[in-house]
């Protein structure tokens, strides 16, 4: 534990302008008025912990992180419950996928406590920023960059991990989304960083979400990198389908895909509901003739941002694969609601998964 020195912001957001911003959130657009910050150097370690206005940053333009990339993020959420309280959704699991991430890109690894710490802190300060509609909540974004003033390839000795914040609401709108598969480009290869939530392979991913949109699709699904043959994830989520013998099959945590947090959930969840979740290479010829047998019937993607989203359809150059009819089917539903509801607090917590801030 580190004690954090407040410095409130001298320019509050206008409680009205907020309201009316936390009435109808847009991903990733609003903010609130605080950051924390933690810095790191090589021999001093993590220091000067403090809660500060929300600022631009200034960094040196020789900082490694503008040249070779080291850079890692979360994502995790915080819901005000029906009875006013804020929880957050198993933060310790976004502090140790955070350390894994640190480790693997060669960063400084901070401490787990502090890491919810941090979040906890800007949380309270900025609590006002917190929904309270159907669907709604704080989107958090811890994240550490590189900022060794150095032009030289070798893990940075300085390191700045800042949290900020974000009121939203859903992330796709409602009804069934519609995913490319990327027969080219692909995301992580073994031996790789697909595991770490780095920076970088999000921006490796834009230019085939990018052929998704083209395509007219909302999303793309990556193939393993070796043979394009078996099901990864998505750009920025898990994949699961829903078999026709009452099971979900899911492709297994390999190192090259992110281990979601939501994933991990789901397959809890739908186990404490007599639901079995198989982890299992995903063969994409399956999946298409699955389809059209009917033997998958339905397919859904899993995370913070996106929560639950059916998929209506998988497309590729030769052809579609629709699940069902197309539109949301009755396990994702099923599986969403009861999600959620652990979530927002409407459902008992079972696992102990809410933290209270
Ligand atoms: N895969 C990728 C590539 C992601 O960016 C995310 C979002 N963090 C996920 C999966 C889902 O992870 P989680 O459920 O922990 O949000």
């Amino acid at each position: 534990m580190l004690t954090f020195s407040i410095e409130k912001t001298d320019t509050p957001t206008d409680a009205k302008k907020r309201a009316e911003w936390l009435a109808n959130p847009v991903f990733g657009r609003i903010f609130t008025d605080h950051m924390a910050i933690i810095r790191y150097s090589e021999g001093k370690g993590w220091h000067d912990a403090k809660i500060t206005a929300r600022k631009p940053l200034s960094i040196d333009p020789a900082s490694t992180v503008l040249h070779y990339g080291q850079e890692i993020f979360e994502g995790m959420k915080a819901y005000r419950g029906a009875d006013g309280h804020i929880k957050s959704f198993r933060p310790e699991a976004n502090a140790e996928r955070f350390a894994a991430s640190a480790r693997r890109m060669g960063m400084a690894v901070l401490p787990e406590d502090l890491f919810v710490q941090a979040v906890d802190e800007l949380v309270r300060i900025d609590q006002d920023w917190v929904p309270s509609g159907e669907g709604q909540s704080l989107y958090l974004r811890p994240f550490m960059i590189s900022n060794e003033v150095f032009l030289g390839v070798k893990p940075s000795t300085e390191y700045l991990f800042i949290v900020i914040g974000c009121p939203v609401g859903a992330y796709f709108g409602s009804g069934a989304v519609s995913v490319w598969v990327s027969e080219f480009f692909t995301r992580a290869a073994i031996g790789g960083t697909g595991e770490a939530k780095c920076g970088g392979n999000y921006a490796g991913s834009l230019v085939a979400q990018a052929e998704a949109k083209e395509k007219g699709c909302d999303q793309v699904l990556f193939l393993d990198a070796r043979e394009r043959r078996y099901v990864e994830e998505m750009g920025g989520m898990n994949i699961m389908f829903v078999r026709n013998d009452g099971k979900i099959v899911t492709p297994p945590l390999g190192g090259t895909i992110l281990r979601g947090i939501t994933r991990n959930s789901i397959i809890r969840l739908a186990a404490d509901n007599g639901i079995e979740v198989l982890e299992e290479p995903v063969d994409i010829e399956e999946v298409f003739s699955g389809a059209a047998s009917g033997k998958y019937t339905e397919a859904f993607a899993c995370g913070t941002a996106a929560v639950l989203s059916p998929i209506g359809k998988l497309r590729r150059p030769s052809g579609e694969a629709v699940f069902g009819n197309g539109e949301p089917g009755p396990i994702a539903i099923k599986l969403k609601k009861i999600l959620t509801d652990v979530q927002s607090g409407r459902a008992p917590d079972k696992h102990s998964w809410l933290h209270d801030i």
